[in-house]
């Protein structure tokens, strides 16, 4: 979607007119601090160069070093970058974790590289940015067909170029190399602590309700399988090459197998396949989109049935969407709030590497658990307070303590 950054800053600026809050500082938060584009040369195996267009945009770092993931898809936009920074900076200021926000990518379709020519375009990537990440600059994680490997490659590229061992400089690592316990799995059980929570506000039994996951990589994969690991049905699930349904629920754990020898869910004991669209429109009680951004637009948001949207994925829901489906009393959780398990094990890993001090898996749990219970607390507090949807009140949050630390910081 073209100018959707245009459209996110939009957002920002309703918000802030709603709830009346007016500071100059807020202008700082309109625009990233640093957009920087790398042409990353890439020695292909059959022997020529190709040259991918790399990006970084370092939105905000007034809480904290900029923090924010690596996209590696061919639908990567320097304008989808940015929205994704922003996001970043709001999610960790909700989190109220001391860090900034960022996001990287890289226009590629990874389905179609090598193993080896995708260690070389991510060592291009690391040397493209070396001077522009960092511990205490910036720190990327895994995002979208990213993950534990292609941080392994980068913190490996970026202490080769500092001539030190330098673990802190990406989260998500593997556990071997200084990879936190428990970070694989951090946004799903972040995610799990929160539709708990709603679902105790909005009194809604667990066996009275079904849900259905969009997107089964690291993040819809892993919710599914928590949730389902407590107990609930979950009647869908897709990826991207379509989806299944079983009204009567589905067996999650057959169906992560059944993905690990076909490569998809599709065709899964002869289910009827559907697709991402119908997936959407499933009759079900929580809609859980973890796959990519504008999911859920104007077009088919008068047809979905959910009553929760948790966005466990990033931007799912487009403003014209929600305007409809907060007309129908939808209660959409926002990803900066709902996704935000992430980047708090991000920050547990962090702090262990800066520390070289390693904790158990269950200390990492419980203390995702303490953070993430006080984020929603606080979120639902200032939605019934001011009398505004969950995103209002998650931005109001964070403007409010990203404007606080401006203000004592001075420009
Ligand atoms: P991933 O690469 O592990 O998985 C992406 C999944 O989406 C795959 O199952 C893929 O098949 C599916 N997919 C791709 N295109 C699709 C389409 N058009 N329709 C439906 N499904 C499609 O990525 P991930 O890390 O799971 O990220 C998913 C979302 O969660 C993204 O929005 C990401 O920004 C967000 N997120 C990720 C993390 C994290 O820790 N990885 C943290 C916070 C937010």
């Amino acid at each position: 979607m073209a100018d959707q950054f245009k459209g996110v800053i939009n957002q920002l600026n309703k918000t802030c007119a709603l709830m009346k809050i007016e500071h100059d500082e807020l202008e700082i938060l309109r625009k990233p601090d640093r957009v920087l584009e790398v042409s990353l040369p890439v020695l292909m195996d059959n022997g020529r160069i190709k040259v991918f267009d790399g990006y970084r945009v370092q939105y905000n770092n007034i809480r904290g070093p900029y923090k924010g993931g690596l996209r590696f898809h061919p639908a990567v936009s320097l304008d989808e970058i940015k929205c994704l920074a922003f996001w970043m900076t709001i999610k960790c200021a909700v989190a109220d974790i001391p860090y900034g926000g960022s996001k990287g990518g890289v226009a590629v379709d990874v389905k179609k590289l090598s193993q080896g020519e995708l260690e070389r375009l991510t060592r291009a990537y690391t040397r493209g940015f070396a001077d522009f990440i960092g511990p205490y600059r910036d720190i990327p994680a895994p995002d979208v067909y990213t993950n534990a490997q292609t941080m392994a490659w980068i913190m490996d590229e970026y202490s080769h170029i500092k001539g030190e061992n330098t673990p802190a400089v990406v989260t998500g690592k593997p556990v071997e190399i200084g990879g936190s316990l428990g970070r694989d799995t951090a946004t799903s059980l972040g995610g799990f602590f929160v539709l708990e929570q709603v679902l105790s506000k909005l009194k809604l039994a667990k066996n009275k309700i079904s849900l259905a996951v969009q997107g089964f990589g690291n993040v819809g994969m892993n919710f599914a399988m928590t949730v389902y690991a407590a107990g609930y049905k979950i009647v869908a699930v897709s990826d991207s090459r379509g989806g299944i349904y079983d009204k009567n629920g589905l067996n999650i754990e057959k169906v992560l197998s059944h993905k690990q020898t076909t490569g998809s869910i599709i065709d899964f004991n002869g289910l009827k396949n559907i697709t991402n669209e119908q997936l959407l429109e499933l009759p079900v009680e929580v809609l859980v989109p973890a796959a990519l951004e504008n999911a859920i637009h104007e077009k088919n948001a008068g047809r979905i049935k959910a009553k929760v949207i948790l966005e466990m994925g990033n931007g799912p829901t487009t403003p014209e969407a929600e305007a409809k489906l907060q007309k129908k009393g939808v209660l959409i959780v926002p990803d900066v709030l709902a996704n935000a398990g992430g980047v708090i094990v991000s920050y547990f890993e962090w702090v262990q590497n800066l520390r070289h001090y390693y904790w158990e898996q269950a200390k990492v749990e419980g203390n995702l658990e303490k953070q993430m219970t006080n984020a929603f607390k606080k979120v639902w507090q200032t939605k019934q307070k001011q009398n505004c949807n969950l995103r209002t009140a998650a931005y109001l949050v964070a403007v409010e303590r990203l404007v606080k630390a401006l203000k004592v910081r001075g420009i």
